[in-house]
């Protein structure tokens, strides 16, 4: 089909041109020179979008899910315990991969579509007198459920448990896209990837750690090698990296920091947030529920819409992708064929959403869920007409 195909997973998303020109170009000599100006552009301006200072960012050449493991290793022992929030796919995933590594993880467990139950993290961290877990695992976003936790609460319970736990954070459908604040939050390590609110391709797991991980980093026995933090550390200070460094992607990723510090960290919040209620507002009038349960869960970078009992959300998918070119995120874990999800993050405005909208409302109606067409498309564009002067 000609034209542009419609990208509307959540993650990996539109990359735009000016990223995919600036990673267009001739390789560099990594131990040049010349190098260093690079390398330090891109750790120097990290941290700010992951709210942090006083700490230090990493950037590996990896998916999101190899930050799990470089964050872990490099900060817990093999064997210790730690504890986790299961509340969709992707802590579920944490949780696992965390077991697989050696980690003897504790669970709390919350219905898909609900959010982080603080009073059961805290009973369990107060319950911990002996300082047992290590960590705590938690996921800032959702990304299955469309659902967005509050970590401030996470701290909050933290404090009031007054447990030294480091608090990990999987931030990877969130940094970048929704405001993250890991300095007032207390996040030891925020893990992002690049695919998401970094608009890039994916292919970085970047990293941020805060000051009182330090010593961690320094003294964790677990078996680390391509992803010690503390190698890089040194090599990174001098600007370089202590193997060949995925320098396409290094540029690109200078560029998406370039682009959202022109635009202003805090208009892509708001942009986010004006494009995702612009969504919500279309499958609200499509007589269609959210997965996540209570309107103050719901994300500014995907929605996760649940399809009428018997009917097969994969079929709407897969319609959307054969018919119209517009690809929707399938439904996970225990949603799998009950839900499609709409990706609303990245290098997008209103009218690429609205395209989007129109998608769904065809491929709605051709996999047998009737729906008005134009009415979803029209409550959307009705809410940011309303809201325009808001961004
Ligand atoms: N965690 C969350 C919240 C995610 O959304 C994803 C991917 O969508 C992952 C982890 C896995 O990241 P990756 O696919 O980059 O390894």
């Amino acid at each position: 089909m000609a034209g542009r195909p419609f990208l509307f997973v959540p993650g990996p998303t539109n990359v735009p041109d000016r990223i995919l020109r600036a990673m267009h170009r001739a390789q560099l000599d990594h131990r040049s020179s010349a190098f260093p100006t690079l390398t330090r552009s891109v750790l120097d301006r990290l941290p700010k979008v992951f709210g942090l200072t006083g700490g230090e960012c990493f950037v590996f050449a990896c998916s999101g899910t190899g930050i799990w493991e470089a964050a872990l290793t490099n900060s817990i022992s093999t064997g210790d315990k730690l504890l986790a929030v299961r509340f969709g796919q992707f802590s579920t995933l944490f949780v696992n991969y965390a077991r697989a590594m050696g980690y003897e993880v504790d669970v709390i467990d919350a219905p898909w579509g609900d959010t982080i139950p603080v009073d059961k993290l805290e009973a369990a961290l107060v319950a911990d007198k002996a300082h047992e877990y290590k960590g705590v695992l938690t996921v800032h976003n959702e990304t299955a459920t469309g659902v967005t936790a509050d970590i401030g609460l996470v701290r909050a319970a933290l404090d009031r448990a007054k447990h030294p736990a480091l608090l990990f954070v999987d931030g990877i459908s969130s940094i970048g896209s929704l405001e993250f604040k890991a300095d007032e939050w207390g996040v030891d390590f925020a893990i992002a990837g690049s695919q998401k609110g970094f608009m890039m391709p994916a292919g970085l797991g970047i990293v941020a750690v805060s000051a009182k991980a330090r010593p961690f980093v320094d003294n964790a026995k677990s078996a680390r090698a391509y992803f010690d933090m503390r190698p890089m550390r040194v090599q990174n200070a001098a600007g370089s990296f202590p193997y060949t460094p995925a320098l396409s992607h290094l540029f690109g990723l200078e560029e998406a920091l370039n682009m959202m510090e022109e635009e202003g960290l805090p208009n892509v919040y708001a942009r986010h947030h004006y494009l995702a209620s612009g969504a919500r507002a279309a499958i609200h009038a499509w007589g269609l529920k959210l997965c996540a349960v209570r309107p103050e869960l719901y994300s500014n970078t995907v929605s996760a819409v649940m399809t009428p009992e018997g009917h097969d959300a994969a079929k709407t998918i897969d319609i959307a992708f054969r018919r119209y070119e517009l690809s929707l995120g399938a439904g996970l874990g225990e949603l799998g064929g009950r839900a499609f999800r709409i990706g609303h993050l990245g290098d997008l405005n209103p009218l690429m959403l609205a395209g989007a909208l129109s998608g769904v409302e065809m491929a709605l109606n051709d996999s047998g869920i009737p729906v008005e067409l134009g009415k979803g498309v029209g409550a959307a564009m009705t809410y940011w007409r309303d809201n325009a002067s808001k961004v």
